[in-house]
């Protein structure tokens, strides 16, 4: 395949350019949507622009292909899937330099997500063979109740910018598992990296129509007429809760099954006898993994009286020293921002918060200059009901708010429509679950900084989500069950 971007010099293997839109394993070039470096704000390349009647031929080539690939046994699924796993670990490190020139996170954060992408094809190759089944007696006795799982159908697949390779790869995997065709829709900004896995994936035998890739500068519209086909029966979208609940709104005139991965807002509790180097490393690691650009990164800091003072002053001098500029120079460790509107939300919310009390105690201000660049930033003194506190920075700004007791905490914590995940930090290993369980969200992470794990149940309460993707129940999310009622 040949390169059609201006900037081929920038990838060391031409099999993983965008080609165009892929239909029915076929490559349609076009153009329509620039794809920036944010970093520099170049442009790297242009994508296809889908239309309406572009998503209704993906729906139709999913349709046939659906027959054949739901009739594909699942130990040749799961073949498939696991070659996909192994081509993405060979061609990792230009992955990982593609989604850090069109994401900017810094390349040690984009190899950590190709390999965590990879992870979930290779997860889901083994779940393919295991999908389960139930026989039972009813209560009475006198029947039996069998219970199977079909695939649950074509399935739209919406994944966000801040991780191009893992999102896309936590859907489609548990679908081909499952049986189920797909037509993916990746963010506009970073597209490219969809693209390339749509091509590995050709490679490692996915038949065509099986998984159809296309952009569109209209996602309403082009998902609406999608969600519309009666074809289609699942619509997976991973995204920011507004755009979930426009969504949910959508699916429910066709009544499509959703899962939903939305939005986070994450309290950090770090409890005075906790150990204080050790809630430092997960503090930096829960705030700054893709420069704060994650659904999980801690986004309030609730740290007890007796330790305050010295975590403000450890996170201060860690977040000082990281060292700022584009993704793809190996000496950097916080890339650009994904948009200057991102810059401009993290400006707003750092300067709400100082207008209410809040102490900077390094950064505070977006860097003039070329490329999005915010800098790692902490804030102290802040109130508990500052704007900061409500809504999700998407950013390295850590805030920290002191707290006195664990009910306090606790409240604290949970005063949000937010429910994803959340940390705790203490040696006290009984207070950490006791917290952990009173905290209103889908995942808690005790005395570590990173939670995500293809292994996992990931997944949101309250506003963040319906649904898990990942572990042993991310494939039920694509299979539909179905009783038969037996007597024999
Ligand atoms: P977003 O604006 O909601 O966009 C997500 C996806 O939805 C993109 O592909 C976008 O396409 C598409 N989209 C936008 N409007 C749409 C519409 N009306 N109909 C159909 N599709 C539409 O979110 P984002 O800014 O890309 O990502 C950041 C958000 O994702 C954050 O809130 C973050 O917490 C959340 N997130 C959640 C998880 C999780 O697992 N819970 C993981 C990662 C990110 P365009 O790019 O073309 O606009």
């Amino acid at each position: 395949m040949t390169l059609d971007t201006p900037s081929g010099e920038d990838f060391a293997d031409p099999h993983l350019h965008a080609g165009g839109l892929y239909i029915a394993g076929a490559w349609e070039p076009g153009h329509g949507i620039p794809v920036m470096d944010p970093s520099s704000a170049r442009i790297l390349a242009e994508v296809p622009d889908a239309t309406i009647a572009d998503a209704l031929r993906a729906v139709e080539a999913a349709e046939a292909a659906a027959a054949g690939w739901r009739a594909t046994p699942p130990r040749a699924r799961a073949e498939i899937l696991r070659r996909w796993f192994t081509l993405m670990t060979e061609h990792a490190e230009d992955l990982a330099r593609l989604i850090s020139l069109e994401n900017g996170k810094a390349l040690p954060d984009a190899r950590g997500e190709v390999a965590y992408a990879a992870e979930f094809f290779r997860w889901y190759s083994e779940e393919a063979v295991r999908v389960p089944g139930e026989f039972r007696h009813t209560p009475s006795g006198a029947h039996h109740i069998l219970v199977d799982h079909d695939p649950i159908g074509i399935s739209v697949l919406i994944t966000p910018w801040n991780f191009p390779a893992a999102m896309a790869t936590r859907k489609i995997g548990p679908a081909l598992a499952a049986g189920c065709t797909v037509i993916l829709k990746p963010a506009s900004e970073t597209p490219l990296t969809a693209y390339a896995m749509a091509r590995l994936g050709a490679e490692a035998g996915v038949p065509p129509g099986v998984v159809n890739v296309l952009t569109t500068t209209q996602p309403g519209p082009v998902v609406s007429a999608m969600l519309a086909d009666p074809r289609v029966r699942k619509l997976s979208f991973t995204g920011s809760t507004g755009v979930g609940r426009t969504l949910l709104a959508e699916a429910a005139k066709t009544v499509v099954s959703c899962s939903m991965e939305l939005g986070g807002n994450a309290p950090f509790v770090v409890f005075d006898d906790a150990d204080l180097a050790a809630a430092l490393d997960g503090a930096m690691i829960a705030k700054m993994r893709n420069a704060g650009e994650a659904c999980t990164a801690a986004n309030r800091f609730y740290v007890q009286a007796g330790i305050h003072d010295a975590f403000v002053a450890g996170l201060t001098a860690r977040m000082a020293a990281l060292k700022l500029g584009p993704g793809t120079d190996p000496a950097t460790q916080v890339g650009p921002m994904i948009t200057a509107k991102a810059v401009a939300k993290i400006d707003r919310l750092v300067t709400q918060a100082v207008a209410r009390g809040a102490r900077v105690t390094t950064g505070g201000a977006p860097l003039p200059g070329i490329g999005y660049f915010y800098p790692p930033t902490v804030l102290e003194n802040l109130p508990a009901d500052a704007e900061i506190a409500h809504e999700e920075i998407f950013g390295p700004v850590a805030p920290i708010y002191r707290f006195d007791t664990e009910e306090q905490a606790i409240r604290m914590a949970n005063d949000t429509e937010y429910g994803l995940a959340a940390y705790v930090y203490s040696r006290d290993l009984s207070r950490a679950l006791r917290v952990g369980k009173a905290i209103e969200s889908g995942m808690v992470a005790i005395n570590r900084g990173l939670m995500s794990d293809p292994a996992a149940p990931f997944g949101g309460a309250k506003q963040s989500g319906l649904g898990r993707e990942g572990g042993v129940t991310g494939i039920l999310e694509f299979l539909e069950p179905k009783y038969f009622a037996v007597a024999f």
